[in-house]
């Protein structure tokens, strides 16, 4: 396989954005993301686009960044990281339920990985602006949910990944009923100062737990805004 991924061409200063892509896609595989499916998605979303105009610039650094309502578009490595962790040992992915759709990025990357991306996101103009985002881009294999997905989406399940963008305490328990067989969850736990990123893999009916990175996202809050 090709050592180099060609970032698309998608305007914003068009050979500036794509060669800082670049430069970000070479960072992440020397950080350890070793899957090419994870490294052309995230070379075939625009992250520019997620963020606000006087952020622009700096979409293609290897950092969180505001996008309002005190909530963050999380850093490339730790999405690159959790999107490799939910294809553990797949190809692709059917059914993937994300809470916390914030921008809508990391979003648009499982939709890459996924046949169907099912997304839950509690502040209403986080939620609307990301579903403007994702139209705009012309992804459709994702709906949206303004709501809490504290309780998942039992709905649309089960899923065969489950990812959460914003830190519990604990994982509900109720998420993992919502997970199929040999289906992985990924999820940032712990309190306001310290949390480790966790990944699950559902096997026989039982989620064996399993410890990645230290991480600092924004906490899972109950109820919608
Ligand atoms: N993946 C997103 C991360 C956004 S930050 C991105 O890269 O842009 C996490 C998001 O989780 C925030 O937008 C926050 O509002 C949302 N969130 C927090 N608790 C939630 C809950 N119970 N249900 C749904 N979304 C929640």
């Amino acid at each position: 396989m090709s050592d180099t991924i060609q970032p698309s061409d998608h305007g914003f200063g068009g050979f500036i954005s794509q060669r800082s892509q670049q430069r970000l896609l070479d960072a992440l595989r020397a950080k350890g993301i070793k899957n090419e499916r994870v490294l052309e998605a995230l070379a075939n979303v625009p992250r520019h686009e997620f963020v606000e105009e006087a952020l622009r610039s700096r979409a293609y650094e290897d950092t969180a960044l505001p996008i309002g309502y005190q909530q963050t578009i999380s850093q490339p490595y730790v999405v690159a990281l959790m999107t490799q962790l939910v294809l553990t040992g797949r190809e692709r992915l059917k059914h993937v339920l994300e809470i916390g759709t914030g921008s809508g990025f990391q979003t648009a990357v499982l939709s890459r990985v996924s046949a169907r991306v099912f997304s839950i996101e509690r502040i209403g103009a986080l939620a609307e602006r990301a579903f403007r985002q994702l139209e705009g881009l012309g992804i459709e294999n994702v709906s949206l949910r303004h709501g809490d997905g504290t309780n998942g989406w039992s709905a649309k399940g089960p899923f065969d990944a489950i990812m959460l963008t914003a830190a519990p305490n604990r994982v509900p328990e109720t998420l993992f009923s919502q997970l199929s067989d040999q289906g992985v969850l990924v999820a940032p736990e712990g309190n306001n100062r310290q949390q480790r990123l966790l990944y699950w893999i559902k096997q026989d009916g039982i989620a064996i737990r399993h410890q990645s990175i230290d991480v600092v996202f924004v906490p899972l809050k109950t109820g919608q805004a």
